[in-house]
């Protein structure tokens, strides 16, 4: 099969099952089974991270690579005696994006129902209720149901959760528009690099963390226990190349291969991409023509900016694929900027030695 086609086959396997933060295991089993073909150790951790080590030749040195498993989505706050359903966001979901969104709630038993997001009818609000966007607190997700008994008898019960009902389909020209593509794209880009990278030098840990969307959670278990010398996180980042945005703004674009990252977030919560990584990761470009992108952007963050913080520090870097409209329903990339970040990590796993890991951490003076 041609990599364009395996690459839509499994974007819609992995994007399209819910795994909202902390609830990840309809992702984490997909995960498992196709990671375990390429690694020579798998483990599932305390907290749900999948970590696969492909062990390397030199007996020595570890680099770690995340992308997250989870996403934004919901948790069932209240039932109604009507049988409406209240909601409460997990992570940073945009409110402007829900109301009449169809959503795939998953019962405590297991069984998937879908409901859509109502409001009251237009016609009978108020002209200023009508100019804003309405809080989330004012919807409620209707499942059918008609009193509290029949949500019950379904199986649906407080704290169970729900995310945006999307099927992946492609639009043209290589784009291709679905939910939680933040960060199904990037644990797809970590997969295939799993599969394409041959006789490392070094250790290559490839993990797909949860409970990023609520503060890069798995990834600081997971480097707490991993250890890594150097560290790259696999994630979306803004392709904001639409209408209504200055070109000074546009800070990736789809389709014109990965982004390598300079620096992202505000002070504390952002990461400064270490230099060495940095420069490693643009000449690898190079080398191997993969067409890529430098981003230097003004907000969000990656799993990257919590493992540099791990321990004595770790050089940690971020390969990011370009995401329109990231956080709603109908996330938009290019199946070749996946192709070509899964290009760019395989030869950072194959080329990086000890003496570079060595130089990277850091130089003894006397
Ligand atoms: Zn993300």
């Amino acid at each position: 099969m041609e990599w364009r086609d395996e690459i839509y086959v499994l974007l819609k396997r992995l994007a399209e099952v819910p795994g909202p933060s902390g609830r990840e295991d309809s992702v984490r089993s997909i995960v498992i089974e196709l990671l375990e073909k390429y690694v020579d150790k798998l483990w599932v951790d305390t907290w749900g991270n999948v970590i696969g080590v492909k062990c390397g030749s030199s007996g020595g040195g570890k680099v770690m690579m995340t992308a997250h498993m989870d996403e934004i989505g919901f948790f069932i706050s209240h039932i109604e005696d009507d049988g409406f359903l209240r909601v409460i966001p997990i992570g940073g979901v945009v409110e402007r994006s829900i109301l009449y969104q169809r959503v795939l709630i998953r019962a405590r038993n297991g069984r998937l129902i879908r409901g859509v997001v109502g409001l009251k009818p237009p016609h009978i609000a108020k002209p200023e209720e009508l100019q804003k966007v309405p809080e989330l607190r004012e919807l409620f997700v209707d499942v059918g149901a008609s009193s509290r008994e029949e949500v019950e008898k379904l199986g649906v019960r407080v704290g169970d959760i729900a995310v945006f009902d999307r099927e992946v389909v492609e639009l043209t020209n290589m784009k291709v528009t679905g939910k939680a593509f933040d960060d199904r794209v990037g644990l797809l880009a970590l997969i295939k690099a799993a599969e394409m990278t041959h006789d490392p030098k070094i250790d290559v840990y490839f993990v797909a963390t949860v409970q990023e969307e609520v503060g890069l959670k798995g990834a600081k278990t997971s480097a707490f226990a991993i250890s890594p010398d150097a560290a790259l996180a696999i994630d979306v980042t803004i392709a904001s190349d639409v209408p209504g945005v200055a070109k000074s703004e546009w800070y990736t674009r789809l389709g014109k291969g990965p982004a390598i990252k300079v620096a992202d977030g505000r002070g504390a919560s952002g990461l400064i991409v270490h230099p060495k990584i940095f420069d490693t990761l643009i000449s690898l470009a190079e080398k191997h023509n993969i067409p890529y992108q430098v981003e230097v952007i003004p907000g969000g963050t990656t799993d990257a900016s919590i493992i540099a913080l791990n321990k004595e520090g770790v050089p940690a870097g971020t390969v990011s694929i370009p995401a329109r409209y990231i956080h709603s329903p109908v996330e938009v990339v290019d199946l070749s900027d996946i192709y070509n970040a899964a290009r760019l990590l395989k030869v950072f796993a194959e080329e990086v030695t000890l003496e570079w890991l060595r130089e990277v951490k850091g130089i003894v003076i006397k």
